[in-house]
Protein backbone atom coordinates (compact mmCIF):
# COMPACT_ATOMS: atom_id res chain seq x y z
CA UNK A 1 0.00 0.00 0.00
CA UNK A 2 1.44 3.42 -0.71
CA UNK A 3 -0.01 6.50 0.93
CA UNK A 4 2.25 9.17 -1.20
CA UNK A 5 -0.05 10.88 -3.01
CA UNK A 6 0.60 11.63 -7.20
CA UNK A 7 -0.44 14.30 -9.11
CA UNK A 8 -3.47 12.21 -10.48
CA UNK A 9 -4.63 11.90 -6.74
CA UNK A 10 -4.07 15.23 -6.20
CA UNK A 11 -6.23 16.07 -9.29
CA UNK A 12 -8.32 13.87 -7.91
CA UNK A 13 -8.31 15.44 -4.93
CA UNK A 14 -9.06 18.76 -6.45
CA UNK A 15 -12.06 17.44 -8.03
CA UNK A 16 -13.51 15.96 -4.89
CA UNK A 17 -13.11 19.20 -2.76
CA UNK A 18 -14.50 21.68 -5.90
CA UNK A 19 -17.67 19.18 -5.78
CA UNK A 20 -18.59 18.89 -2.19
CA UNK A 21 -18.22 22.71 -2.04
CA UNK A 22 -20.91 23.20 -4.23
CA UNK A 23 -23.15 19.93 -3.92
CA UNK A 24 -23.12 18.76 -0.08
CA UNK A 25 -25.69 19.84 2.00
CA UNK A 26 -24.82 22.40 4.74
CA UNK A 27 -27.82 21.91 6.78
CA UNK A 28 -27.42 18.59 8.20
CA UNK A 29 -24.66 16.30 8.49
CA UNK A 30 -25.85 12.43 10.27
CA UNK A 31 -27.84 10.67 8.19
CA UNK A 32 -29.46 9.17 11.15
CA UNK A 33 -31.21 12.25 12.15
CA UNK A 34 -32.20 13.68 8.90
CA UNK A 35 -35.46 13.09 7.07
CA UNK A 36 -36.17 10.11 4.19
CA UNK A 37 -36.47 13.66 2.22
CA UNK A 38 -33.59 14.95 2.30
CA UNK A 39 -31.15 11.61 2.43
CA UNK A 40 -32.73 10.58 -0.92
CA UNK A 41 -32.16 14.18 -2.24
CA UNK A 42 -28.37 13.78 -1.34
CA UNK A 43 -28.25 10.17 -2.00
CA UNK A 44 -29.26 11.35 -5.43
CA UNK A 45 -27.11 13.78 -5.95
CA UNK A 46 -24.15 11.80 -5.34
CA UNK A 47 -25.25 8.82 -7.30
CA UNK A 48 -26.01 11.56 -10.81
CA UNK A 49 -22.21 11.77 -10.18
CA UNK A 50 -21.71 7.85 -9.55
CA UNK A 51 -20.33 8.57 -6.04
CA UNK A 52 -22.93 7.22 -4.10
CA UNK A 53 -21.30 3.73 -3.04
CA UNK A 54 -17.70 4.18 -3.35
CA UNK A 55 -16.88 0.57 -2.53
CA UNK A 56 -18.71 -0.40 -5.81
CA UNK A 57 -16.98 -1.60 -9.17
CA UNK A 58 -18.25 0.47 -12.23
CA UNK A 59 -20.04 -2.50 -13.28
CA UNK A 60 -23.27 -2.21 -10.85
CA UNK A 61 -22.67 1.35 -11.10
CA UNK A 62 -19.99 2.46 -8.68
CA UNK A 63 -16.69 4.36 -9.28
CA UNK A 64 -14.70 1.54 -9.13
CA UNK A 65 -12.20 3.79 -6.88
CA UNK A 66 -8.70 2.90 -5.70
CA UNK A 67 -8.17 2.48 -1.93
CA UNK A 68 -6.30 6.10 -2.47
CA UNK A 69 -9.27 7.06 -3.47
CA UNK A 70 -11.45 5.95 -1.37
CA UNK A 71 -9.13 7.34 1.53
CA UNK A 72 -9.43 11.21 -0.07
CA UNK A 73 -12.93 10.73 -0.60
CA UNK A 74 -13.29 9.99 3.10
CA UNK A 75 -10.53 12.95 4.34
CA UNK A 76 -12.35 15.21 1.81
CA UNK A 77 -16.20 14.26 3.12
CA UNK A 78 -14.54 14.93 6.66
CA UNK A 79 -13.14 17.96 5.95
CA UNK A 80 -16.59 19.51 5.44
CA UNK A 81 -18.94 17.28 7.11
CA UNK A 82 -20.60 16.10 4.19
CA UNK A 83 -23.26 13.58 5.44
CA UNK A 84 -22.62 9.85 4.29
CA UNK A 85 -25.67 8.09 2.74
CA UNK A 86 -27.33 5.21 4.93
CA UNK A 87 -25.21 2.27 4.83
CA UNK A 88 -28.24 -0.75 4.38
CA UNK A 89 -28.12 -0.38 0.90
CA UNK A 90 -24.96 0.27 -0.52
CA UNK A 91 -22.51 -1.07 2.64
CA UNK A 92 -24.76 -3.92 3.35
CA UNK A 93 -27.11 -5.48 1.02
CA UNK A 94 -25.68 -4.45 -1.94
CA UNK A 95 -22.55 -6.74 -1.69
CA UNK A 96 -24.49 -9.66 -0.53
CA UNK A 97 -26.68 -9.56 -3.60
CA UNK A 98 -23.42 -8.86 -5.63
CA UNK A 99 -21.95 -11.94 -4.18
CA UNK A 100 -24.94 -14.02 -3.55
CA UNK A 101 -27.91 -12.67 -5.56
CA UNK A 102 -29.14 -13.86 -9.04
CA UNK A 103 -28.79 -12.07 -12.28
CA UNK A 104 -32.82 -11.26 -11.55
CA UNK A 105 -32.17 -9.98 -7.93
CA UNK A 106 -28.99 -8.21 -8.96
CA UNK A 107 -30.91 -6.47 -12.26
CA UNK A 108 -33.99 -5.78 -10.27
CA UNK A 109 -32.26 -4.03 -6.66
CA UNK A 110 -28.61 -2.68 -7.24
CA UNK A 111 -29.76 -0.33 -9.65
CA UNK A 112 -32.47 1.49 -7.44
CA UNK A 113 -29.50 1.20 -4.16
CA UNK A 114 -26.60 2.89 -6.90
CA UNK A 115 -28.93 5.29 -7.90
CA UNK A 116 -30.34 6.53 -4.09
CA UNK A 117 -34.14 5.58 -5.02
CA UNK A 118 -34.58 2.76 -2.72
CA UNK A 119 -33.89 2.66 0.93
CA UNK A 120 -32.83 -0.70 3.07
CA UNK A 121 -33.06 -1.69 6.78
CA UNK A 122 -31.47 -4.69 8.46
CA UNK A 123 -33.68 -7.49 10.09
CA UNK A 124 -31.31 -9.23 12.05
CA UNK A 125 -32.06 -8.95 15.33
CA UNK A 126 -35.04 -10.23 17.12
CA UNK A 127 -36.10 -9.95 21.17
CA UNK A 128 -34.06 -12.65 23.02
CA UNK A 129 -31.66 -12.87 19.52
CA UNK A 130 -28.64 -10.17 19.41
CA UNK A 131 -25.31 -11.48 20.08
CA UNK A 132 -26.83 -14.85 20.00
CA UNK A 133 -28.03 -14.45 16.54
CA UNK A 134 -28.87 -17.89 15.77
CA UNK A 135 -31.26 -18.36 18.15
CA UNK A 136 -33.51 -15.83 15.41
CA UNK A 137 -36.78 -17.25 15.72
CA UNK A 138 -39.10 -15.59 13.17
CA UNK A 139 -40.19 -18.33 10.38
CA UNK A 140 -40.15 -18.78 6.61
CA UNK A 141 -42.52 -21.19 5.40
CA UNK A 142 -42.73 -21.66 2.24
CA UNK A 143 -46.38 -22.05 0.53
CA UNK A 144 -46.22 -22.50 -3.00
CA UNK A 145 -44.20 -20.32 -4.42
CA UNK A 146 -44.04 -18.06 -1.34
CA UNK A 147 -42.57 -18.02 1.83
CA UNK A 148 -45.48 -16.98 4.50
CA UNK A 149 -43.03 -14.69 7.06
CA UNK A 150 -43.86 -14.72 10.93
CA UNK A 151 -42.30 -13.06 13.84
CA UNK A 152 -40.57 -10.01 15.14
CA UNK A 153 -37.48 -7.87 14.70
CA UNK A 154 -36.16 -5.38 16.93
CA UNK A 155 -34.18 -2.21 17.29
CA UNK A 156 -34.87 -1.84 13.43
CA UNK A 157 -33.00 1.00 12.40
CA UNK A 158 -34.93 3.35 9.80
CA UNK A 159 -37.63 0.46 9.01
CA UNK A 160 -39.89 3.72 9.47
CA UNK A 161 -38.02 5.46 6.57
CA UNK A 162 -36.95 2.75 4.16
CA UNK A 163 -38.72 1.14 1.59
CA UNK A 164 -37.51 -2.90 1.48
CA UNK A 165 -35.75 -5.00 4.61
CA UNK A 166 -33.32 -7.57 4.49
CA UNK A 167 -34.29 -10.35 6.71
CA UNK A 168 -32.46 -13.82 8.69
CA UNK A 169 -35.63 -15.90 8.91
CA UNK A 170 -35.68 -19.52 10.09
CA UNK A 171 -36.65 -21.81 7.33
CA UNK A 172 -35.56 -25.39 9.31
CA UNK A 173 -35.45 -25.95 12.72
CA UNK A 174 -33.31 -29.69 12.24
CA UNK A 175 -30.25 -29.68 12.85
CA UNK A 176 -27.37 -26.29 14.11
CA UNK A 177 -29.86 -23.50 14.53
CA UNK A 178 -27.19 -21.86 12.24
CA UNK A 179 -27.99 -24.06 9.61
CA UNK A 180 -31.84 -23.34 9.51
CA UNK A 181 -31.41 -20.18 8.87
CA UNK A 182 -31.96 -17.74 4.91
CA UNK A 183 -32.05 -14.45 3.79
CA UNK A 184 -35.09 -13.17 2.64
CA UNK A 185 -35.63 -9.50 0.60
CA UNK A 186 -39.07 -7.93 1.68
CA UNK A 187 -40.71 -5.14 0.32
CA UNK A 188 -42.46 -2.42 3.57
CA UNK A 189 -45.29 -2.82 1.73
CA UNK A 190 -46.35 -6.14 1.93
CA UNK A 191 -49.49 -6.77 3.31
CA UNK A 192 -49.03 -8.47 7.49
CA UNK A 193 -45.97 -6.15 8.51
CA UNK A 194 -46.86 -3.56 11.36
CA UNK A 195 -43.85 -0.92 12.46
CA UNK A 196 -43.89 0.24 16.00
CA UNK A 197 -41.62 3.39 17.08
CA UNK A 198 -38.67 2.76 19.81
CA UNK A 199 -37.73 6.40 21.18
CA UNK A 200 -34.15 6.13 22.14
CA UNK A 201 -32.07 7.86 24.74
CA UNK A 202 -31.33 10.91 22.98
CA UNK A 203 -35.85 11.68 22.68
CA UNK A 204 -35.57 10.82 18.65
CA UNK A 205 -37.06 8.36 16.71
CA UNK A 206 -34.73 6.06 14.55
CA UNK A 207 -35.45 2.28 15.38
CA UNK A 208 -38.46 0.50 15.28
CA UNK A 209 -40.21 -2.72 16.16
CA UNK A 210 -41.15 -5.12 13.26
CA UNK A 211 -43.80 -7.52 13.71
CA UNK A 212 -44.66 -9.90 10.29
CA UNK A 213 -48.13 -11.59 10.00
CA UNK A 214 -48.78 -14.34 7.68
CA UNK A 215 -46.71 -11.51 5.28
CA UNK A 216 -45.97 -13.60 2.04
CA UNK A 217 -42.70 -13.23 0.29
CA UNK A 218 -41.98 -14.58 -3.19
CA UNK A 219 -39.42 -17.34 -3.08
CA UNK A 220 -37.66 -15.64 -5.79
CA UNK A 221 -36.35 -13.17 -2.54
CA UNK A 222 -34.26 -15.37 -1.09
CA UNK A 223 -31.14 -14.62 -1.50
CA UNK A 224 -28.62 -17.70 -1.67
CA UNK A 225 -29.76 -20.98 -1.34
CA UNK A 226 -32.19 -21.98 1.65
CA UNK A 227 -30.34 -22.66 4.84
CA UNK A 228 -27.29 -20.52 3.54
CA UNK A 229 -28.24 -17.48 5.29
CA UNK A 230 -26.19 -17.71 8.00
CA UNK A 231 -23.02 -17.63 5.72
CA UNK A 232 -24.44 -14.20 3.97
CA UNK A 233 -25.60 -12.93 7.14
CA UNK A 234 -21.51 -12.87 8.42
CA UNK A 235 -20.36 -11.53 5.04
CA UNK A 236 -22.82 -8.74 5.31
CA UNK A 237 -21.55 -8.30 8.98
CA UNK A 238 -17.86 -8.09 8.22
CA UNK A 239 -19.21 -4.91 5.46
CA UNK A 240 -21.01 -3.64 8.49
CA UNK A 241 -18.22 -4.12 11.50
CA UNK A 242 -15.70 -2.11 9.23
CA UNK A 243 -17.90 0.91 7.95
CA UNK A 244 -19.43 1.29 11.49
CA UNK A 245 -15.76 1.29 13.04
CA UNK A 246 -14.95 3.89 10.13
CA UNK A 247 -12.74 6.70 10.76
CA UNK A 248 -14.76 9.73 9.13
CA UNK A 249 -16.80 10.51 11.81
CA UNK A 250 -14.24 10.85 14.34
CA UNK A 251 -12.22 12.87 12.23
CA UNK A 252 -14.95 15.64 12.15
CA UNK A 253 -15.38 15.71 16.17
CA UNK A 254 -11.66 15.58 16.66
CA UNK A 255 -11.23 18.52 14.54
CA UNK A 256 -13.86 20.27 16.17
CA UNK A 257 -12.73 19.51 19.57
CA UNK A 258 -9.05 21.32 18.13
CA UNK A 259 -10.73 24.07 16.89
CA UNK A 260 -12.30 24.63 20.07
CA UNK A 261 -9.17 24.72 21.79
CA UNK A 262 -7.64 26.73 19.87
CA UNK A 263 -10.14 29.16 19.70
CA UNK A 264 -10.89 29.47 23.78
CA UNK A 265 -8.16 30.48 26.40
CA UNK A 266 -9.71 29.12 28.96
CA UNK A 267 -9.41 25.23 27.28
CA UNK A 268 -6.28 25.96 25.55
CA UNK A 269 -4.27 26.96 29.28
CA UNK A 270 -5.63 23.71 30.58
CA UNK A 271 -2.72 21.00 28.98
CA UNK A 272 -4.79 18.25 30.28
CA UNK A 273 -7.85 18.59 27.04
CA UNK A 274 -4.60 18.75 24.78
CA UNK A 275 -2.65 15.55 25.98
CA UNK A 276 -6.16 13.48 25.82
CA UNK A 277 -6.65 14.79 22.29
CA UNK A 278 -3.48 14.17 21.13
CA UNK A 279 -3.98 10.48 22.44
CA UNK A 280 -6.95 9.91 20.52
CA UNK A 281 -5.77 11.43 17.41
CA UNK A 282 -3.07 8.80 17.67
CA UNK A 283 -5.29 6.27 18.26
CA UNK A 284 -6.93 7.69 15.26
CA UNK A 285 -4.34 7.95 12.74
CA UNK A 286 -3.54 4.40 13.62
CA UNK A 287 -7.26 3.11 12.76
CA UNK A 288 -7.17 4.69 9.73
CA UNK A 289 -3.73 3.24 8.69
CA UNK A 290 -5.72 -0.42 9.64
CA UNK A 291 -8.62 0.22 7.88
CA UNK A 292 -6.34 1.25 4.78
CA UNK A 293 -4.62 -2.25 5.11
CA UNK A 294 -8.14 -4.03 5.64
CA UNK A 295 -9.31 -2.20 2.16
CA UNK A 296 -6.15 -3.23 0.18
CA UNK A 297 -6.58 -7.06 1.79
CA UNK A 298 -9.89 -6.93 0.61
CA UNK A 299 -8.76 -5.38 -3.02
CA UNK A 300 -6.80 -8.57 -3.10
CA UNK A 301 -9.16 -11.02 -2.67
CA UNK A 302 -8.14 -11.84 0.81
CA UNK A 303 -10.23 -12.90 3.54
CA UNK A 304 -10.56 -9.97 6.19
CA UNK A 305 -10.34 -12.76 9.24
CA UNK A 306 -10.83 -10.93 12.58
CA UNK A 307 -10.38 -7.33 11.02
CA UNK A 308 -13.85 -5.86 10.89
CA UNK A 309 -14.32 -6.75 14.35
CA UNK A 310 -11.07 -4.65 15.10
CA UNK A 311 -12.28 -2.10 13.22
CA UNK A 312 -15.28 -1.75 14.56
CA UNK A 313 -14.05 -2.23 18.18
CA UNK A 314 -11.39 0.29 18.35
CA UNK A 315 -13.05 2.61 15.77
CA UNK A 316 -16.65 3.11 18.20
CA UNK A 317 -14.04 3.21 21.56
CA UNK A 318 -12.65 6.30 19.47
CA UNK A 319 -15.94 7.20 18.52
CA UNK A 320 -17.46 7.38 22.17
CA UNK A 321 -14.16 8.48 23.70
CA UNK A 322 -14.29 11.67 21.65
CA UNK A 323 -18.30 12.07 22.72
CA UNK A 324 -17.16 11.96 26.74
CA UNK A 325 -14.28 14.66 25.91
CA UNK A 326 -16.74 17.23 24.16
CA UNK A 327 -19.49 16.84 27.64
CA UNK A 328 -16.23 16.85 29.94
CA UNK A 329 -14.62 20.11 27.86
CA UNK A 330 -18.07 21.78 28.13
CA UNK A 331 -18.99 21.12 31.83
CA UNK A 332 -22.27 23.72 32.42
CA UNK A 333 -22.62 24.33 28.60
CA UNK A 334 -22.94 20.29 28.47
CA UNK A 335 -25.70 19.97 30.60
CA UNK A 336 -28.79 19.57 28.95
CA UNK A 337 -29.97 16.37 27.90
CA UNK A 338 -31.23 16.92 24.64
CA UNK A 339 -29.66 19.15 21.65
CA UNK A 340 -30.09 22.65 23.23
CA UNK A 341 -30.79 25.40 20.41
CA UNK A 342 -30.05 28.26 22.54
CA UNK A 343 -26.86 26.76 23.95
CA UNK A 344 -23.51 27.19 23.54
CA UNK A 345 -23.17 26.13 20.19
CA UNK A 346 -19.77 24.09 20.14
CA UNK A 347 -21.73 21.96 22.94
CA UNK A 348 -25.39 22.55 22.82
CA UNK A 349 -25.54 18.94 21.23
CA UNK A 350 -23.14 17.09 23.41
CA UNK A 351 -24.81 15.43 25.85
CA UNK A 352 -27.27 13.99 23.10
CA UNK A 353 -24.30 12.65 21.25
CA UNK A 354 -23.02 11.20 24.08
CA UNK A 355 -26.11 9.12 25.33
CA UNK A 356 -26.66 7.97 21.63
CA UNK A 357 -23.15 7.33 21.53
CA UNK A 358 -23.40 4.33 24.34
CA UNK A 359 -24.86 2.44 21.64
CA UNK A 360 -21.94 2.12 19.88
CA UNK A 361 -20.26 -0.66 21.14
CA UNK A 362 -23.64 -2.25 20.94
CA UNK A 363 -24.81 -1.78 17.87
CA UNK A 364 -23.40 -4.42 14.48
CA UNK A 365 -22.40 -7.03 17.23
CA UNK A 366 -21.02 -5.27 21.27
CA UNK A 367 -17.64 -4.65 21.95
CA UNK A 368 -17.64 -8.12 24.09
CA UNK A 369 -18.58 -10.34 20.98
CA UNK A 370 -16.21 -8.52 18.90
CA UNK A 371 -14.01 -9.65 21.64
CA UNK A 372 -15.07 -13.41 21.13
CA UNK A 373 -14.05 -13.06 17.53
CA UNK A 374 -10.99 -11.62 17.97
CA UNK A 375 -9.97 -14.11 20.51
CA UNK A 376 -11.27 -17.40 18.17
CA UNK A 377 -9.92 -16.54 14.67
CA UNK A 378 -6.51 -14.02 15.44
CA UNK A 379 -5.52 -15.80 18.91
CA UNK A 380 -6.66 -19.35 18.23
CA UNK A 381 -8.52 -19.44 21.67
C1 LIG B 1 -28.84 2.08 18.17
C2 LIG B 1 -28.98 0.66 17.74
C3 LIG B 1 -29.30 0.38 16.42
C4 LIG B 1 -29.47 -0.94 16.02
N1 LIG B 1 -29.86 -1.19 14.72
C5 LIG B 1 -30.13 -2.46 14.35
C6 LIG B 1 -30.66 -2.72 13.05
O1 LIG B 1 -30.86 -1.81 12.23
N2 LIG B 1 -30.96 -4.00 12.72
C7 LIG B 1 -30.75 -5.04 13.58
O2 LIG B 1 -30.99 -6.19 13.21
N3 LIG B 1 -30.25 -4.82 14.83
C8 LIG B 1 -29.96 -3.56 15.23
N4 LIG B 1 -29.49 -3.31 16.49
C9 LIG B 1 -29.37 -4.43 17.44
C10 LIG B 1 -27.95 -4.81 17.80
O3 LIG B 1 -27.34 -5.52 16.75
C11 LIG B 1 -28.02 -5.64 19.10
O4 LIG B 1 -28.46 -4.75 20.11
C12 LIG B 1 -26.69 -6.24 19.48
O5 LIG B 1 -26.32 -7.25 18.59
C13 LIG B 1 -26.73 -6.82 20.93
O6 LIG B 1 -27.81 -7.67 21.09
P1 LIG B 1 -28.84 -7.50 22.30
O7 LIG B 1 -29.28 -6.08 22.33
O8 LIG B 1 -29.88 -8.55 22.17
O9 LIG B 1 -27.97 -7.73 23.62
P2 LIG B 1 -27.55 -9.14 24.24
O10 LIG B 1 -27.13 -10.04 23.15
O11 LIG B 1 -28.65 -9.60 25.13
O12 LIG B 1 -26.29 -8.74 25.09
C14 LIG B 1 -26.41 -8.16 26.42
C15 LIG B 1 -25.01 -8.01 26.97
O13 LIG B 1 -24.40 -9.31 27.13
C16 LIG B 1 -23.14 -9.35 26.46
N5 LIG B 1 -22.95 -10.66 25.85
C17 LIG B 1 -23.85 -11.37 25.13
N6 LIG B 1 -23.30 -12.54 24.72
C18 LIG B 1 -22.04 -12.57 25.16
C19 LIG B 1 -20.97 -13.51 25.06
N7 LIG B 1 -21.10 -14.65 24.37
N8 LIG B 1 -19.77 -13.20 25.63
C20 LIG B 1 -19.60 -12.04 26.32
N9 LIG B 1 -20.61 -11.11 26.46
C21 LIG B 1 -21.79 -11.37 25.90
C22 LIG B 1 -23.23 -8.29 25.36
O14 LIG B 1 -21.95 -7.82 25.00
C23 LIG B 1 -24.06 -7.22 26.06
O15 LIG B 1 -23.24 -6.42 26.87
C24 LIG B 1 -29.29 -1.99 16.93
C25 LIG B 1 -28.94 -1.71 18.26
C26 LIG B 1 -28.79 -0.41 18.67
C27 LIG B 1 -28.44 -0.13 20.11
Amino acid sequence: MNLEFDEQDEAFRSEVRDWLATHAPRDWSDWMSASREQVMAWEQTLAQKGWLAPGWPTEYGGPGWTTTQRYIWDEECARINAPRPSIFGHVMCGPVIMAFGTDQQKAEHLPPIANGTRIWCQGYSEPGAGSDLASLKTRADRDGDDYVVNGQKIWTTWAHKADWIFCLVRTSREGRPQEGVSFLLIDLNTSGIEIRPIHTIDGEHHLNEVFFRDVRVPMANRVGEEGQGWTIAKFLLNHERSSVGGSSGSKVALAQLKGLIDSDPALRDNPAWGKRLADLEIDLLALEYTNLRALEKARSGESPGSMPSVLKLQGTEIQQALSELRVEMGGYASLPWKADPVGEPAFATATQIYNFGRAFTIYGGSSEVQKNIMAKFALGL
